[in-house]
């Protein structure tokens, strides 16, 4: 089996969707490796050092050819994809709802399209869950750019000039990424507190040392979905929430909001209302400025200024992080493709009736057969 890795062609993807390390162990499973030249490059590793490991580098259409499985980080351009073996693997994160035409073109193609961020989240996929992977350091990251920021010090700092008081940062969205933000920060030395509308979460914040903000007496609210992802709050809930995160957001130097509602625009959670009531130099790190921003006037990758707070987020925070985010969502890859794999075959195989193959399966045959895009 030939699996191929092309280098990233969106802008600001610096990620790479093999790391030597995951090249040696396909290589050892039987495969040939084919790496498009430079694709790893922006994420620190060279062409030689995936050579080392036993992988071929050649231009697109040499890596392309003959290909069984291509792997990437984002879905290519299906232009890309010409010369490409009919039936072929492509194997990324492919934004299946923001990127439909382009799963079309890849159903026309010929090609089965896995879209990674479908996998489902069992207890057997946790290793192959990207999602996870990349929004844990994004989680990290919008701490440390927050910080970086910030025109004063994050811990409380005796000096014999005097005292510098700790920050106060407030983390609204207590999944993957809202937890490695609050133990970040934590670490760093802020007084940290965090709330969601999963109630599960509560226990979790406080397990890190946090205070957690929570929308009491509310009645009919669970918050929480399919997956253990949130659901979309009812309107009583929202003006609950809105009340309680005002007083709260007045007090804090530091927000870092990561609220997502899988297929939906982001939620809301900070106004331009509550912005005002901020001290001027706090500083919001908006997670989820790509899908649409849980804070109102952000945009993706400026800083902007509103009422002396700044404003932040990036439209690719994984990417900022490449080396390590590219080794574990390589490793993710593996971990997918090696539990699939047929030794007889010498290849992964997807039974039809698995789990897995059902939630990321996008494209078969020349159709689109996923069931949460034909809904
Ligand atoms: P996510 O990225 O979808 O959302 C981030 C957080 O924002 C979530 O905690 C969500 O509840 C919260 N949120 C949504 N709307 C909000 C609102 N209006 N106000 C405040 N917060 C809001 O979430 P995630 O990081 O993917 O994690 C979701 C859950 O899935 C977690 O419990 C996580 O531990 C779990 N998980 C399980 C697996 C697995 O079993 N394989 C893998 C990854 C995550």
């Amino acid at each position: 089996v030939k699996i191929a890795v092309l280098k990233e062609t969106a802008a600001g993807e610096s990620r790479v969707a093999a790391s030597p390390e995951t090249v040696k162990k396909f290589i050892g499973l039987g495969a040939r490796v084919s790496i498009e030249k430079g694709a790893g490059v922006a994420a620190s590793v060279n062409d030689a050092d995936y050579e080392a490991m036993g992988a071929s580098v050649g231009d697109l259409s040499a890596t392309i050819k003959d290909a069984d499985i291509i792997l990437g980080i984002q879905g290519p351009d299906p232009k890309a994809l010409k010369g490409m073996k009919s039936g072929a693997w492509l194997v990324a994160g492919l934004d299946p709802f923001g990127q439909r035409a382009r799963i079309d073109a890849y159903a026309k193609a010929g090609v089965e399209a896995l879209a990674m961020e479908f996998m489902p989240r069992i207890t057997r996929a946790q290793s192959m869950d990207i999602l996870s992977s990349q929004s844990n350091l994004s989680g990290y990251k919008a701490v440390i750019e927050a910080a970086s920021v910030y025109g004063r010090a994050f811990p409380m700092m005796m000096t014999a000039a005097g005292t510098v008081s700790a920050a106060k940062a407030f983390i609204m969205g207590v999944g993957v990424a809202g937890l490695q933000a609050i133990a970040t920060a934590r670490r760093l030395g802020a007084q940290v507190s965090a709330t969601d509308v999963r109630s599960a979460t509560k226990e979790q914040i406080e397990s890190l040392g946090a205070k957690a903000i929570f929308v009491e007496n509310v009645a009919g609210i669970e918050g929480e979905g399919a997956g253990g992802y949130a659901t979309e709050m009812s309107d009583e809930y929202k003006a609950a929430q809105a009340e309680l995160v005002s007083a709260h957001i007045a007090k804090q130097d530091i927000v870092i909001t990561t609220a997502l509602i899988p297929g939906r625009p982001a939620p809301r959670l900070v106004s331009d209302a509550q912005i005002a009531t901020m001290k001027p130099g706090s500083v919001i790190f908006d997670l989820a400025v790509a899908q649409g921003g849980n804070v109102e006037g952000s945009k993706a990758d400026e800083v902007v200024i509103k009422h002396g707070v700044k404003i932040i987020g990036y439209a690719n925070t994984p990417a900022h992080l490449a080396a390590d985010t590219s080794a574990l969502f390589s490793r993710n890859l593996f971990n997918f493709l090696s539990a699939f794999w047929d030794k007889e075959a010498g290849r992964p195989v997807l039974p039809d009736d698995d789990e897995i193959t059902a939630a990321i399966r996008l494209t078969k045959d020349g159709k689109v057969v996923n069931e949460r895009l034909l809904a």
